[in-house]
């Protein structure tokens, strides 16, 4: 069984952002070789997201517009969590857009439905923060 490891990075210029990064786990899968197996892909930080919708500019709004709603990062002193920090409600939105991704590779290609991307899903951005990419096959 072969493994690839590989850690990607991202410097988001503002503190939200939803970033298409399908290309460069494409890029990954390419380079690893890997014909048949599985392809995980998490954030390594816990105020940001791995997860898989719509490249679609009017989704994107509207999650950012549903997350607000349900963790707002306004008022900071709304949160006991933002003592020393301000990025709370940054926790919260990636606890409900999740970690992480497993994705089936089937003859060296992602094996997806139709219209699904992978996105990084920045939520405490202005700061250098990386993923994971691992895959696992032959
Ligand atoms: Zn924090």
């Amino acid at each position: 069984m072969k493994s690839f490891r590989k850690e990607l990075w991202f410097n988001t210029t503002s503190r939200r952002e939803l970033i298409n990064i399908t290309p460069q786990v494409n890029e990954c899968l390419r380079e690893s070789g890997i014909q048949e197996g599985l392809l995980l892909c998490n954030a390594m930080h816990i105020t940001a997201s791995i997860f898989i919708n719509d490249d679609e500019s009017g989704l994107h709004h509207d999650f950012e517009i549903w997350l607000e709603k349900l963790a707002p990062e306004k008022p900071y002193s709304h949160y006991q969590h933002n003592g020393y920090e301000d990025n709370a409600d940054a926790h919260l939105k990636r606890t409900i857009m999740g970690r992480e991704v497993v994705v089936a590779v089937t003859e060296g290609k992602l094996d997806f439905g139709p219209w699904e991307q992978i996105f990084y899903g920045e939520f405490d951005g202005k700061r250098r923060k990386r993923l994971l990419v691992k895959i696992i096959g032959e």
